[in-house]
């Protein structure tokens, strides 16, 4: 399954630009399969598909990242195993193309969980990934959506052209998870986080428990919405949680985990989640998300 952002997709009225959304997630959906097919486990799969969304400016994550109150880009990314819960995560990072590979190699490279910032940053200097011009991230679209916010003297989300404090908000973040068929299972949340947001702030996403979860024995989950809210709840952890302590399958947890964040903090955004099973759910509070699934192997379908 995979994500890109949750919300009222106001932008996303337009025809042709639904096309593009939705063609995009489909071919990384099929992307995904393939990589299945030849054997790839479920955290190879994942990270190769939030890779493919951080490199679509359609989305905010990777080079279509928000950019924040000085108008810089700072992204937060996190990858999780369920075969073992090892997860690596990288908070506040500028100049790396794909933040989810870095937030890779911190699981699987250091002996860490997070690193944000500086030494996230000397991390991928010592582990050899390049640094990417600030050019690659800084699109005219973007400098012209943080003039607004900042007109506005507002926080403001991913493509939206209301406010902050409406719930017809659009939050762009990116995540992809998978069960692979040695029933392993694995998650991947990347973002650029909020429009104009404090420099520092960290949402969600790179939370392991908050924007991100996986554990084999209950299910995979990521999360897009105003991550303040999911990390007050924990959501993608209790969501496992519903899984581990009721016996509860993909569809009913989900539901669980959304009434919860809706009762609890009137929490704004949704989720994807795939239990051991191999089933696929995602629920939300806002009134879209873009996303799409292959369950069992079957069909691929993609929708607001
Ligand atoms: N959850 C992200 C954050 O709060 C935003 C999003 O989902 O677009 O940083």
């Amino acid at each position: 399954m995979v994500h890109g952002g949750a919300g009222a997709l106001d932008n996303v009225q337009n025809q042709a630009t639904a096309i593009r959304y939705l063609e995009s997630l489909r071919g990384i959906l099929e992307h995904g399969r393939k990589i299945m097919e030849l054997g790839g486990s479920a955290l190879q799969t994942v990270e190769a598909c939030a890779s493919l969304l951080e490199d679509d400016p359609l989305f905010n994550a990777g080079c279509g990242s928000v950019l924040n109150e000085n108008g810089r880009v700072e992204m937060d990314a996190a990858i999780m195993d369920g075969r073992d819960l090892s997860a690596g995560a990288v908070a506040a990072i500028e100049n790396i193309a794909n933040p989810i590979q870095l937030a890779r190699l911190v699981l699987s490279e250091s002996e860490h969980v997070m690193l944000i910032g500086d030494g996230a940053m000397k991390f991928a200097d010592h582990c050899g990934m390049p640094r990417t011009p600030v050019s690659y991230f800084l699109t005219e679209e973007r400098v012209e959506q943080l003039k607004q916010a900042q007109r506005k003297h507002k926080m403001m989300l991913d493509h939206d052209d209301t406010e902050a404090d409406s719930e017809d908000q659009k939050y762009g973040t990116i995540g992809a998870i998978a069960r692979d068929p040695e029933g392993n299972l694995a998650a991947a949340t990347s973002t650029g986080g909020i429009v104009n947001k404090r420099m520092g702030r960290v949402g969600d996403s790179p939370i392991v428990g908050s924007g991100v979860y996986a554990d084999n024995e209950t299910c995979a989950v990521s999360a897009t919405g105003y991550g303040e809210d999911f990390m007050r709840t924990v959501i993608a952890k209790t969501i496992s949680d519903f899984v581990y302590m009721k016996d509860l399958d993909a569809t009913q947890a989900t539901k669980a985990g959304i009434d919860y964040l809706a009762r609890k903090v009137r929490g704004r955004g949704g989720v994807i989640v795939i239990d051991k099973d191999g089933n696929c759910s995602s629920g939300l509070t806002t009134k879209k998300m873009i996303h799409g699934w292959i369950e069992h192997g079957g069909q691929t379908t993609v929708r607001f």
